[in-house]
């Protein structure tokens, strides 16, 4: 089970440090896939399920630091599903109007209705990640924000939405040769940015800012995963593995079909 693996224990310390983002359980690239392929299928033919029953939504957040593998992850473990019943919400800086607001208002609005799967390409994290770290905003308003979050997640839970959080653990080796592709590959410099640059200086701050989410955030309705991902096939395994599973337990059912459909006859 995943679960007990990538999933540490509600209201426990966790330490990164003691999670290995090179690990791969014992698992080799063709084996991964293979698994990975399959579950796909399940999961395609879940989703259909969820979209047609309408009563419980899915919201699957991704974090991790820049090149960390969050558009890779989308595109490769959602593929198969049809687009029609998924949203995919990048969360960038706020603009002025989001400002505006409290820091949930442009959060809740992307927030998967029933028999949807809604997918956060960051997230409300990053306003207790990039915000503390950068000191964006006072202390004490950071400080608040992992009860607020809580909360919040607690009212979506109550409210049929099963949520599961990754994130997604790259080395900061690994970080470097990702980067280092951008620059070589052409194709690839569209996703360099050198304002990725001063982020990565501070690699040990954010680690501490995720430290403290993946500790103080980590809830049963609403659980994080720390998924090993300097190998892109064990971390594309182990996210469809964690949907798959959520979804087989939230158990979609078609809607009854209309009383007497043997009964009736197509006009010609
Ligand atoms: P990217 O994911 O590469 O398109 O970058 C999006 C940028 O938006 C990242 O630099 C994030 O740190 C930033 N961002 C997202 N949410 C927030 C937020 N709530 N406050 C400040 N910056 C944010
Ligand atoms: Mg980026």
């Amino acid at each position: 089970m995943v679960e007990q693996l990538f999933h540490p224990k509600p209201g426990s310390k966790v330490r990164l440090s003691n999670f290995d983002p090179s690990d791969r359980g014992d698992y080799d690239r063709s084996k991964a896939d293979d698994e990975e392929d399959a579950l796909e299928q399940k999961l395609a033919s879940l989703q259909e399920r969820l979209y047609a029953e309408g009563k419980q939504a899915l919201l699957v957040v991704l974090q991790a630091m820049d090149a960390g593998g969050k558009d890779g992850t989308i595109k490769h473990v959602f593929d198969r599903v049809n687009p029609q019943g998924v949203r995919v919400t990048s969360f960038k800086a706020p603009t002025p109007e989001e400002l505006a607001h409290d820091f949930l208002w442009r959060v809740h609005k992307q927030v998967p209705a029933k028999g949807y799967i809604g997918i956060f390409n960051r997230s409300h994290y990053e306003d207790v990640l990039v915000v503390r770290v950068n000191d964006l905003v006072p202390r004490d308003v950071w400080e608040a924000r992992y009860r607020h979050i809580n909360q919040f997640e607690h009212l979506l839970a109550d409210s049929g939405v099963r949520i599961l959080k990754f994130f997604l653990h790259i080395s900061k080796d690994e970080q470097k040769e990702r980067f280092q592709e951008r620059l070589e590959k052409p194709d690839k410099h569209w996703k360099f940015s050198t304002g990725d640059l001063p982020v990565r200086e501070k690699w040990d701050d954010y680690m501490r800012a995720y430290e403290d989410v993946l500790s103080r955030c980590n809830t049963d309705y609403a659980p994080w995963y720390i998924v090993p991902a300097n190998r892109k096939w064990y971390r594309n395994l182990i996210v469809t593995r964690t949907i798959v599973e959520a979804l087989e337990s939230m158990n979609p059912q078609y809607p009854p079909a209309e009383p007497d459909l043997d009964k009736v006859v197509i006009p010609d």
